[in-house]
């Protein structure tokens, strides 16, 4: 069974704009898959599908009518609302500020509140945020603000408040964006660490490139291709197609 099975997915905003229209993938366990294209076609609404951030009457099929065949599944689990604590429980997604994801007055505080959240007790939700700084390599900055912290660093303790609820798939948005070339290496390596199954979305493509093996690329809330990285991101015409360019170090060659 596929960790993620969206079939048929269209969505439709209150205000009218259809975002997503007919997407169809799945994830296995472990898969790292990176979602990329144009700005407005659709990448953080598929994402907040995936931990059931948007209300599922939203969905549509052709020409708005009611689908019965459209479906977003986890682990075998319909996100729909009487699934949502587990949906989310499997599902850790890292928002592209880290402003919106940290609230707490210690980074501590702000990687227990997931595991606080899940109901687990003091002892294994001290062993978790321990375990989880020292991932990111946080354990120092445990009782600072998280304001005070650099971008880079307020990222990693997003990241260790996410893997700390030990989520199957890890949904990013725009991951690299605002890091320094120091940082933005040190997050990609973090990420090819962990095991859990990840769906990356970002105009990163020289991230892509590395970290990502495959691609699903999305515009005007369709799926145009989905498959190896390798030749997706070496197809000038069909990048440039989607507002896309060849990352740098395939130009040339
Ligand atoms: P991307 O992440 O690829 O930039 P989005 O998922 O943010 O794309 O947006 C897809 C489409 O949905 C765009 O046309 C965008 O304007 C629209 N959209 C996004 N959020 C909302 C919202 N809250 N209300 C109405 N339309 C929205």
């Amino acid at each position: 069974m596929p960790l993620v099975e969206v079939k048929d997915l269209s969505y439709r905003y209150p205000d009218g704009v259809v975002a997503l229209a007919h997407v169809s993938f799945n994830i296995d366990e472990g898969e790292c898959v990176a979602l990329v294209g144009p700005n407005g076609a659709g990448k953080s609404t598929l994402l907040w599908h995936l931990n059931g951030l948007l209300p599922d009457h939203g969905r549509h099929g052709h020409r708005g009518h009611n689908s019965h065949t459209a479906s977003v599944r986890i682990a075998g689990m319909d996100v729909t609302h009487e699934h949502l604590p587990l949906v989310r429980r499997a599902v850790g997604l890292l928002f592209q500020d880290p402003d919106d994801q940290l609230f707490g007055t210690s980074v501590r505080e702000d990687v227990a509140f997931g595991p606080v959240n899940l109901g687990l007790d003091a002892a294994e939700i001290r062993q978790r945020v321990q375990e989880s700084l020292a991932v990111v390599g946080l354990s120092d900055a445990a009782e600072r603000v998280p304001h005070h912290l650099s971008v880079g660093e307020r990222k990693r303790a997003c990241l260790a408040g996410v893997i700390a609820c030990r989520p199957q798939l890890l949904a990013l948005d725009e991951p690299t964006a605002n890091l320094d070339p120091r940082a933005r290496r040190q997050f990609m390596r973090l990420l090819t660490d962990l095991s859990c199954a990840k769906l990356v979305a970002s105009h990163d493509l020289e991230m892509i490139l590395d970290i990502c093996p495959r691609v699903i690329v999305l515009d005007e809330g369709r799926i145009c291709v989905d498959g190896p990285t390798n030749e997706i991101l070496r197809d000038e015409a069909l990048l440039e197609a989607h507002g896309l360019e060849l990352p740098p170090s395939l130009r040339g060659r």
